[in-house]
């Protein structure tokens, strides 16, 4: 346990969302005194009664153990933050610029200044937040000349490459830890605050600032290549009677290809991969190498298509003209496990299918009340079978284990029309079409 060395940093979490939220509960189940911080007041409250705001599989019950553990707290003093913590991690959003490729560091900046602004001894700041390269040599001069404890202060970077979903187990047995840094110092800190993580295992790449910044956007980038490739090929199945399913089946078998993140359909979204490879895209051509990256805008492109494709083939199912079909939409949340639906394919889908005239009634796990907030014309039902009452056409958007599993006759006695696109792959077309159904998906016959 971290107690146990002499040196056990106490940790600071600047940002309690999705990453600040998870990485403070498990480091103070890990046995670290642990301090959350987050300007939004609520948030904290919320934290503090032992509740987390946002869907997570097994956070709840670390957050009531962390907290009964008495090593997990949470504040909004910036004050407070830098008088308790040795090793500060930076985990406020990055989102995407209105209007812009760009990322929108103004929390960053506004985080690591107000921070800074208090500390008055010997710390460590390190960046965990999705950043253009560049950022932390940026925010390292900031810290020095902001701090009362000067050039005391360091800048490190510590990539995050946690999913929602399996936020727990991937931050406490994480694939890497990549640790960007400029000094021995920093390392040494680093080690420490991942001591339990590095004895169980986990690899450490130890490099600069800039590198770790790379690290963290090179990653985003190859997964969401590797998604608009089977897409693309998904197109191009599409123009010739091809089968993209077994197509991905043919080529997960090399395994210098591999399967995972080889799966066709409609595509990825999220808080993170759709922002990040338009600000990595965006930030190249800052810096005079947008050529190099170039690919990343066709990856876009593949992407967006994908969900266009998938409203084509609801309008087809439903002949033509979407003004007044009843379509029950299953899934909002940008993938199941989550109740994310920041850039969600469901939700554009959805809302799409509505502007274009459709009645749609969405049904989601998790995510109804987040989705019901961004997009309130749309109606939301409880479960699938609901939903599914009357529907001219059913469409499946987000892979959610229970819509995996739906009976298609159970459907089928609800609907008026059996007509179902599915547009994750995730149903047996067999199986339904033997049930009446008339079944479509993305690059499928
Ligand atoms: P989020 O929106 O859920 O959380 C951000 C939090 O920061 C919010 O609670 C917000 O109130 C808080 N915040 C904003 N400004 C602040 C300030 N000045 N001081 C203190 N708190 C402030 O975002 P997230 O999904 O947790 O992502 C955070 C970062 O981590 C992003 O850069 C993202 O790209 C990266 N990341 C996210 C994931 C993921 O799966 N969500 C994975 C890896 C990396």
């Amino acid at each position: 346990p971290a107690g146990s060395g002499e040196a056990a940093p106490r940790l600071t979490v600047i940002g309690t969302g999705y990453l600040g939220a998870t990485h403070a509960i498990c480091m103070a189940v890990l046995g670290f005194d642990v301090l959350g911080v987050d300007t939004d007041a609520e948030k904290i409250e919320t934290l503090s009664s032992g509740e987390v705001p946002f869907f997570e599989p097994g956070l709840p019950e670390l957050l009531t153990k962390a907290l009964e553990s008495g090593r997990l707290r949470f504040t909004t003093s910036f004050a407070e933050a830098a008088e308790f913590g040795d090793v500060h991690f930076v985990c406020v959003g990055t989102p995407q610029q209105q209007g812009s490729d760009a990322a929108d560091l103004r929390y960053v900046d506004s985080a690591v200044t107000e921070l800074a602004a208090h500390l008055r001894r010997r710390a460590l700041v390190v960046g965990k937040s999705t950043v253009p390269v560049g950022t932390a040599a940026r925010l390292t001069e900031l810290v020095q000349r902001v701090a009362p404890a000067g050039n005391g202060v360091e800048l490190a970077w510590n990539p995050e490459f946690l999913r929602e979903g399996y936020a727990v187990d991937d931050t406490l047995r994480p694939d890497r830890l990549v640790f960007g840094v400029s000094s021995d110092w920093a390392e040494e800190r680093l080690r420490a605050a991942f001591g339990p993580v590095i004895a169980q295992g986990a690899p450490v790449v130890v490099t600069d600032l800039t590198t770790a910044e790379l690290v963290k956007v090179a990653a985003n980038s190859f997964l969401a290549t590797k998604i608009s490739y089977i897409n693309a090929m998904a197109e191009v199945c599409e123009a010739t009677g091809g089968d993209v399913t077994r197509l991905a089946e043919a080529l997960s078998y090399d395994d210098r290809i591999g399967g995972r993140f080889l799966k066709p359909g409609l595509g990825f979204g999220g808080g993170c991969l759709p922002k990040d490879i338009r600000a990595f895209a965006y930030r190249a051509e800052e810096l005079g190498v947008g050529q190099a990256v170039t690919f990343l805008r066709e990856v876009d492109a593949i992407n967006k298509r994908r969900r266009a494709r998938t409203v084509d083939l609801v309008a087809e199912l439903a002949g033509g003209d979407l003004r007044g079909v009843r379509v029950a939409a299953l899934g909002a949340a940008f993938k199941p496990n989550s109740d994310d639906i920041r850039d969600a394919p469901a939700l554009d889908v959805a809302s799409t299918l509505h502007r274009l005239g459709a009645h749609v009634t969405v049904v989601d796990p998790a995510a109804t009340d987040n989705a019901r907030r961004n997009h309130p014309e749309l109606s939301y039902a409880a479960d699938a079978l609901s939903a599914a009452e009357g529907a001219d056409v059913v469409v499946l958007l987000t892979e959610w284990s229970e819509f995996r599993h739906l009976d298609p006759e159970a459907m089928g006695a609800a609907v008026a029309h059996r007509r179902i696109v599915d547009g994750r792959h995730a149903l047996d077309p067999v199986q339904w079409r033997a049930a009446g159904w008339e079944y479509r998906a993305l690059g499928r016959p």
